[in-house]
């Protein structure tokens, strides 16, 4: 199987009916970038940055050691978009900082991902000013995680601002980035228009996004069972957020792991999504199923699917 689909690394992923589908890779190290060039992926949708602070007692990388990983993770794509997403800790990876161990009732819900960086606007202004310097060696976007609030939009935009300005005062070489959004919370999806305002992409974190519609730990094995990102609460926002996208002709990505199960594919492009990023074992299973589709065809049975009380019952 596995030698049967690498003859597809090379082959444009386009639906029966002529859609041209972006399948793109997740990354956890700069070193990954290798991995998703060999598994044909035409860019990096999700770099997780956070894997570069964890267990480091508290140690976190400098501006230079972090623009140099970004580097080489824009390097190693050889000219194709490199997503990175700014540090999403807290929860399910917890930064071993002692600063802020206090044990907390209910991390998910805690002081995670953007809210950490806005707490911590030196580490975070570290970060951003990072990534705009490895912006002038290629395409990068900019992806900020678990954002619910206006008032998180507008503060995390003006610190983007500020880094950039503390880069010409200092005369460093930095470039233009675009910005997008995790849509990954209930209320950003149900807020969407807000978002759309101030990004120039969105993408859908549908592990979170099942986590927090159905009020499921996803990393509580006790609960596992009833993690389901086909519940049709998740769907229908998942499905909102892509229609919404599409009628502001703004890009919409799905980074979670429904992007790369295959039993899920179909149903995704009937509802309209034409980015999927993965981890990179998946690309060439999802170009697969991508080739034997009809998007078009798919549309009406997707809605169906949408409306059903029990949408897994409809997917084969
Ligand atoms: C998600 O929540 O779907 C996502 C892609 O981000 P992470 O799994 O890193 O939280
Ligand atoms: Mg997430």
């Amino acid at each position: 199987e596995r030698g049967r689909l690498s003859r597809l690394r090379h082959t444009p992923a386009v639906t029966l009916d002529g859609q041209k589908i972006e399948l793109l890779a997740n990354i956890e190290q700069p070193e990954d970038a290798a991995g998703a060039l060999a598994a044909g992926a035409v860019g990096v949708g999700l770099f997780r940055s956070e894997f570069m602070f964890m267990g480091r007692q508290g140690h976190l990388p400098d501006e230079e050691e972090q623009y140099l990983a970004y580097r080489r993770a824009v390097d190693g794509m050889q000219g194709l978009p490199v997503t990175i997403r700014t540090i999403d800790v807290g929860a399910d990876k917890p930064l071993d900082d002692t600063r802020r161990d206090a044990a907390h009732l209910n991390p998910a819900l805690g002081l995670r991902a953007i809210r950490w960086s806005l707490a911590e606007p030196a580490m975070f202004l570290t970060q951003l000013r990072a990534i705009l310097r490895a912006a002038a060696y290629g395409k990068v976007n900019m992806l900020i995680p678990m954002l619910a609030h206006v008032s998180e939009i507008r503060q995390t935009l003006s610190l983007i601002d500020y880094a950039r300005s503390e880069l010409d005062g200092r005369g460093v070489a930095h470039g233009p980035v675009d910005i997008g959004a995790m849509i990954e919370i209930p209320a950003a999806a149900l807020t969407l228009k807000t978002f759309l305002k101030y990004f120039d992409f969105l993408s859908i974190g549908t592990n979170d996004l099942t986590q927090y519609t159905l009020a499921i730990d996803r990393a509580d094995e006790s609960v596992a069972h009833l993690y389901d990102p086909c519940h049709p609460a998740v769907l229908r926002l998942v499905a909102q957020t892509i229609a919404e996208g599409a009628a502001q002709g703004k890009p919409v990505s799905v980074c979670g792991e429904m992007a790369g199960d295959t039993a899920l594919t179909r149903l995704l492009l009937g509802l309209g999504l034409r980015s999927f990023s993965m981890h990179p074992a998946q690309i060439l299973a999802v170009k697969q199923e991508v080739l034997r589709s009809d998007a078009a065809r798919l549309a009406p049975w997707a809605q169906r699917v949408l409306e059903a009380e029990e949408p897994s019952q409809l997917l084969d």
